[in-house]
């Protein structure tokens, strides 16, 4: 599997941005792949050379808006020991943070703010598993809850993003009311990397779990339902936000990478059945309550086991896997 991962560079290349530029109109204009034909604009003839691969062969390219710099992997140094990257052609050494499990970089592109890092990780094969663990993650009160319908357990985690989230919702408009509007930015950005820690904790733990046990993994097919979301009003974990999609983005790659596999099931009635007889019970907030064989249950266990027991008749093909700047990193099949 092919990850992106960025970095922020903390320098100006607005320079070489603008020159990278005009090599590519270059390229499109004259079709050349030749980094000599474009030596008078200046730029290193090594990303010269990237870029004009990129453009001139691609006859649907007319117009160029932004262009970054393409580093080839031989212009890059990685040090692993150190954990830093140095890109020859830039004079540009960085630390990273991203786990050390890949096999390569397969080439590195600079843009005005970040590094994005192209690197091959190695994919475990999809283990055939014995059961299913069912996550749940449209919640009444946690990111997600987990159960393993074999041994009954249940796992809610996640309690504490509801909390995070008003605490700096607060924050940010008490900064809004009294213009500091650097601050507010400030404190979105501490926000997302809180939740994205907690994303990564979550997605692992299930993950791993599900691994440890041979099995696999159930979820939600929520698309198109996210209307008619189940807790709207009480949870603002919500299936409309950011965060939301992290998670899932999160649990897909690193299902990949364990070779765990995921099935997506259909939504309907998977808080409204019995887990324990099928018939359809009563829910009432939290509590879940079976008239026909008297189960009674917290509502999100009950639902995490119905998702668990549900075969998958849909599977996740459809699913779009770039969620954009969520400071994840982007997949892309090799
Ligand atoms: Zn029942």
């Amino acid at each position: 599997m092919i990850l992106t991962y960025k970095i922020k560079h903390n320098r100006d290349f607005s320079d070489e941005l603008a020159k990278a530029k005009q090599v590519a109109e270059y390229g499109i204009k004259y079709r050349t792949r030749s980094s000599k034909d474009v030596k008078h604009i200046g730029l290193n003839s090594a990303i010269s050379n990237q870029i004009l691969k990129k453009y001139a062969n691609d006859k649907t390219a007319k117009k160029v808006t932004s262009v970054k710099l393409t580093i080839p992997n031989q212009k890059i140094e990685l040090r692993r020991n150190e954990r830093t990257i140095r890109i020859i052609p830039l004079n540009l050494t960085l630390k990273y943070h991203f786990p050390d499990n890949f096999e390569k970089i397969n080439q590195i592109e600079v843009g005005e703010k970040y590094v994005y890092v192209s690197v091959t990780v190695p994919e475990r094969e999809q283990i055939e598993p014995d059961n299913y663990l069912g996550v749940d993650l449209n919640t009444t009160g946690h990111i997600a809850v987990m159960s393993n319908p074999k041994t009954g357990k249940i796992w809610k985690l996640g309690k504490k993003a509801l909390h995070t989230h008003l605490k700096y919702k607060n924050n940010r408009k008490k900064l809004q009311l009294k213009g500091k509007y650097k601050k507010v930015k400030q404190v979105k950005d501490r926000e997302s990397r809180i939740v994205r820690d907690l994303n990564h904790k979550i997605s692992s733990k299930i993950v791993e779990t599900a691994a440890s046990n041979n099995s696999g993994i159930r979820m939600e097919n929520l698309k198109g339902i996210r209307d008619s979301a189940r807790c709207k009003k009480s949870f603002k974990y919500s299936l409309h936000s950011w965060s939301f999609y992290q998670l899932q983005f999160m649990l897909e790659y690193k299902a990949r990478l364990l070779g765990v596999k995921i099935e997506f099931i259909n939504p309907e009635y998977t808080s409204q059945d019995c887990s324990r007889c099928g018939y359809l019970g009563i829910r009432n907030g939290d509590a879940f309550e079976c008239p026909h064989c008297g189960h009674v249950d917290h509502a999100d266990a009950n639902a995490a086991f119905n998702i668990a027991m549900r075969s998958g008749d849909q599977c996740g093909a459809d699913r779009d896997a770039s969620y954009g700047s969520t400071g994840a990193p982007q997949v892309a099949t090799v």
